[in-house]
């Protein structure tokens, strides 16, 4: 019988647990915590036959396991991973165990900003092309299920989507896909990684098993891109804002458009895709780049393009009241997500900024609010990293209309309504994460949206 230790119970962790337990291995899964959800995720576990440990992770054990796996809530400088690294044990991520026993193809999606939005659409267009597939892997706000829950569903899909973080393919083994999607790059998580760099050279895992039937779908409008896909095999298929020489999707005067060599193929009109923004113009772009290379016919792109839903907390229209328009993008957790917001409104702007800071410079904000200065009503900045972004935007952009909250989200949103005249959008694209106020992102943003709808009332 194969030992499993499985390291944290989060959803991945018991995904992962709950897979190695219906294939009749031996199963030993470890949390920190002792709390009563652990309590409760740990008897689950208990009663399918798994040794749960609570409170330690007893490491000689561990590192006697045949599989090591290690959830992504679990930093690279916790003290297990030290030991474990000392004893030369290797571990792998939960989407690398699922991987193992999937024999369909897989279209892995990865890049800084996107990758729900895109992972979601491609696999919507395969659906409307009738082509049998699953998403899943690290999708947020629970969107879909973990790769190792997919794995346990009989019978398999024919085609995963799976979106992966870089946590995650830090720690592939063997995992190829067969289409890879790189959405784009940009700084972000520099509270996790000594450097941008080393962060990207995560994502750059998702080449390590390169052959020469691998697809890639690749930001063309990004240099970095392709350097990180260096020389690994396969044949690249790019996607460009505009048109582009060598690019395999672009948009034209307003028109998605893709060649993959059989001559341009011309999908909808931008209009028609009912998701704001010009970056998910460029998302449907590249997931409609992914599904046709996966079979998916024109006909059905252009159906799945115009019947896709916008996602929450991810650019989302909470409503207009008194003239003015709520926009919830709490998932604009990096500088990069916030820009993109910033140039895809055109009304004039109540921005607010804030949260846990990630340590990323605020010079790309800056840049962007400077062009956007002719419909930039405010910038109102809060929170915990309030002070910093404040700090580093006014070092950058002279004479911004920038109002410094010394509180939380609400005290924010409550000057933002004043600032905000009819016409305006108020936005919550905040370039930080939430965890100063907020268990997660989401929980965020339904408290944006909450305090928007009471101004209806
Ligand atoms: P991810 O899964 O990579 O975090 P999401 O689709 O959840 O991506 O979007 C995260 C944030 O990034 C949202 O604020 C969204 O509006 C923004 N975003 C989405 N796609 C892009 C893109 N191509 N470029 C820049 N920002 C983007």
């Amino acid at each position: 019988m194969r030992t499993v230790a499985i390291l944290g119970l989060g959803a991945s962790g018991m995904a992962a647990a709950r897979l190695a337990l219906s294939r009749g291995d031996d199963v030993h899964v470890s949390d920190l915590e002792t709390d009563a959800q652990a309590r409760a995720r740990g008897a689950d576990l208990g009663a399918l036959g798994a040794d749960v440990e609570l409170g330690s992770h007893d490491v000689a054990r561990i590192a006697g396991a045949d599989v090591v796996v290690v959830s992504p809530g679990i930093p690279p400088h916790a003290p297990v991973l030290r030991e474990l690294r000392a004893r030369g044990v290797r571990w792998i991520s939960e989407p690398e165990l699922a991987a193992r026993v999937f024999d369909g193809a897989l279209i892995a999606v990865t890049g800084t900003n996107g990758k729900t939005t895109t992972a979601l659409l491609v696999h919507h267009l395969l659906e409307a092309a009738g082509i049998d597939a699953a998403v899943g892997g690290n999708v947020g706000g629970g969107h879909a299920p973990a790769a190792s829950e997919l794995a346990t569903d009989r019978p398999g899909a024919a085609w995963w989507v799976l979106e992966l973080s870089s946590y995650q393919l830090a720690a592939i083994d063997t995992l190829a896909p067969d289409v890879g999607v790189l959405t784009n790059l940009a700084p972000d998580h520099l509270d996790r990684y000594e450097s941008v760099e080393a962060y990207w050279a995560d994502k750059a895992r998702m080449f390590d098993n390169a052959s020469d039937r691998s697809v890639w779908v690749l930001n063309g409008d990004q240099p970095e891109v392709e350097a990180l896909a260096g020389n690994a095999p396969g044949r690249r298929y790019r996607f460009t804002a505009g048109p582009t020489a060598g690019s395999a999707a672009w948009i034209e005067d307003g028109v998605l458009v893709l060649d993959v060599g059989e001559g341009a193929e011309t999908l909808v009109s931008t209009d028609a895709i009912p998701l704001l923004g010009r970056h998910n113009h460029v998302n449907a772009l590249c997931a409609a780049l992914a599904a046709r290379l996966a079979g998916a016919s024109v006909a059905a792109i252009r159906e799945g393009l115009r019947t896709a839903e916008p996602l929450p907390h991810r650019l989302e229209a909470v409503g207009e009241f008194d003239g003015v328009l709520w926009v919830n993008d709490s998932k604009a957790t990096n500088v990069a997500s916030a820009v993109s917001a910033v140039e895809s409104l055109r009304r004039p702007l109540v921005l607010l900024l804030g949260g846990t800071d990630k340590g990323e410079s605020m010079d790309p904000l800056a840049g962007a609010l400077d062009r956007a200065r002719s419909r930039l009503r405010a910038v109102v900045t809060y929170g915990a990293a309030g002070p910093r972004i404040a700090r580093d935007l006014t070092a950058r952009a002279s004479a911004l209309p920038l109002h410094r909250v010394d509180g939380g989200l609400d005290a924010a949103v409550a000057l933002a309504r004043t600032l905000a005249r009819p016409g305006d959008a108020i936005v919550l694209a905040p370039a930080a994460s939430s965890f100063d106020e907020f268990e997660n992102y989401a929980e965020r943003g339904a408290r944006f949206a909450a305090l928007a709808r009471a101004e209806a009332a």
